[in-house]
């Protein structure tokens, strides 16, 4: 399989999906090897996660490298692997703790003699399927939970983004013990469908096409299925808010990664009185917003990863000018040196009905829309398919989070926007059609992985059959 370069558009690399039967047997052997993980006490599997850390940051360079021709941009690739032996240090930190206070845990009983406790068993074989948005992060951010509760994990990234694998590979490769339960596979769909066909629990990051797919598969393979999906995120921006500190803060959050991520900002509600303002400003930084071609050091944007993405943004662009919008700037996706690119995206006079406003863009785009009542903008906001997340910018954080809590999303930015990208710690679900299966963040981020087994210890002599016949209840009934 011919793999394409986001920045020349050239076929440079090619892969060689894994096949079904591959597949099995990568799952036969993590689960030979998963028991002995999980046996281990949790000081000893933090030990070589946290030697992990160290060996991802030993082959950074390499991985950077690869990620940044993956991607088409260089700082947000070294972001990415910068982030990973940090997550992973994280979940050393707070593993142990979380899973002592579950697991075995006494359960006060209702029956006096029967003493109750439950202990925490790893699902076996934890399977990931990522996106190309950013590959490194959403391949590994559920896996090293799952790895951490004693899972055996499969990941399959995006056939986008293949290239960091080899040398990511080479880190796992450093820590034997490691390598024998954590295999990362490339392939496309039919790759995925075969992982989701051979593990326990499968975490799936990527579109609500392919994430209700993955769920019909699980559900017939009678396993759970936890799924992140697309986000239409709005933000709501207040009459007591200051329209330039607001246009900045929205320019970031909408385009940032070249607005290529789950959580970005994809419709902007303005109150009135400071629509002019915000909008004046919002064109001008917009037009200050430099692309990172032709040199891949300078600018804030890169090209699109996956080129049709810009197709798909010029049509969602001509319909909404075909009904009446307008763009203030931007609106050309320009191929340069073979990329694919697009400046900032300024739109005003849009309508509920475009699809610019009803469907993910996944690009650096930013319909504005004015409201004169914030019953309404809420109405709006929660008119969507989607429920990812959302921002509420006011004067004040308790002015912004009553509004905050009408809106029909999981994670509610104050005062900011796009906050899920760096906050890890507060678990939020995904509502409507943007996700499924709880929180990747918080405390839920590892114990999703478990499945709670009971103990019911009796310290009574047991129940006799006789105990239960007929003439016993018969008699009590007569008595009474
Ligand atoms: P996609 O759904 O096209 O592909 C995702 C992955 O699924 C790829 O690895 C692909 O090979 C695999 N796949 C495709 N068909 C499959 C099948 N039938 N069975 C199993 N696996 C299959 O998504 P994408 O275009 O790579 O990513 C962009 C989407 O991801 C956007 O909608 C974005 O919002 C979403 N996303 C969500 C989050 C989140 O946390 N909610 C984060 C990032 C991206």
């Amino acid at each position: 399989m011919k793999i394409r370069n986001p920045r020349t558009g050239e076929l440079d690399y090619q892969i060689q999906p894994m096949d079904a039967q591959d597949v099995a047997a990568a799952a036969a052997r993590l689960r030979t090897n998963q028991p002995a993980w999980a046996a281990m006490p949790i000081a000893e599997r933090s030990a070589i996660m946290l030697r992990w850390a160290d060996a991802i940051e030993k082959h950074a360079g390499a991985i950077i490298e690869q990620l940044t021709i993956d991607t088409g941009r260089a700082g947000i690739s070294a972001m990415e692997v910068g982030g990973v032996p940090g997550t992973i240090r994280r979940w050393a930190a707070q593993a142990p703790d979380i899973i002592a206070n579950h697991s075995p845990m006494d359960v006060p009983s209702s029956n006096p003699t029967i003493v109750n406790s439950t202990r925490l068993v790893p699902f076996p074989l934890f399977g990931a399927i990522a996106p190309w948005n950013f590959p490194m992060t959403l391949s590994t951010i559920d896996a090293i939970p799952a790895l951490f509760a004693g899972c055996a994990a499969l990941i399959k990234p995006s056939e986008i983004t293949p290239r960091f694998v080899e040398p990511l590979k080479a880190s796992i490769a450093e820590v034997p013990e490691l390598a024998k339960i954590l295999e990362i596979i490339v392939g496309d769909a039919a790759t995925g469908q075969a992982l989701v066909a051979n593990v326990d629990y499968v975490c799936f990051t990527g579109s609500v096409a392919t994430g209700r797919k993955v769920a019909v598969a699980a559900a017939e393979a009678f396993i759970p299925a936890n799924l992140e999906l697309g986000g239409k995120d709005p933000m709501l921006i207040l009459a007591s808010a200051d329209p330039v500190e607001a246009a900045k803060t929205a320019l970031r959050a909408s385009i940032l990664a070249t607005g290529q991520a789950c959580q970005s900002i994809e419709r902007l509600y303005i109150a009135r009185p400071i629509y002019d303002k915000f909008l004046e400003t919002l064109v001008a930084e917009a037009e200050k917003v430099r692309l990172n071609y032709p040199d891949i050091n300078q600018g804030e944007i890169g090209p699109f990863i996956f080129a049709p993405q810009g197709q798909k943004i010029a049509e969602q662009l001509a319909e909404a000018e075909s009904k009446g919008a307008r763009i203030l700037t931007g609106g050309t996706v320009e191929i340069l040196g073979g990329g694919t690119y697009l400046r900032p995206t300024v739109l005003a006079d849009v309508t509920p009905d475009m699809a610019v406003v009803r469907d993910e863009s996944f690009g650096p785009v930013l319909p504005v829309i004015p409201f004169d009542d914030v019953g309404n903008a809420i109405a709006q906001a929660n008119d969507s398919i989607y429920g990812l997340s959302a921002a509420v910018l006011a004067g004040t954080a308790e002015e912004a989070e009553k509004v905050g809590a009408r809106l029909e999303a999981g994670a509610i930015s104050i005062n900011d926007g796009s906050m899920t990208a760096m906050v890890w710690d507060a678990e939020n679900s995904s509502f409507k059609m943007s996700g499924m299966g709880p929180s990747r963040m918080g405390e839920s981020g590892i114990t999703r992985f478990f499945r709670k087994q009971a103990f019911m210890r009796q310290t009574a002599e047991p129940a006799r059959i006789q105990d239960f016949s007929e003439d016993k209840f018969a008699a009590l009934r007569k008595g009474a």
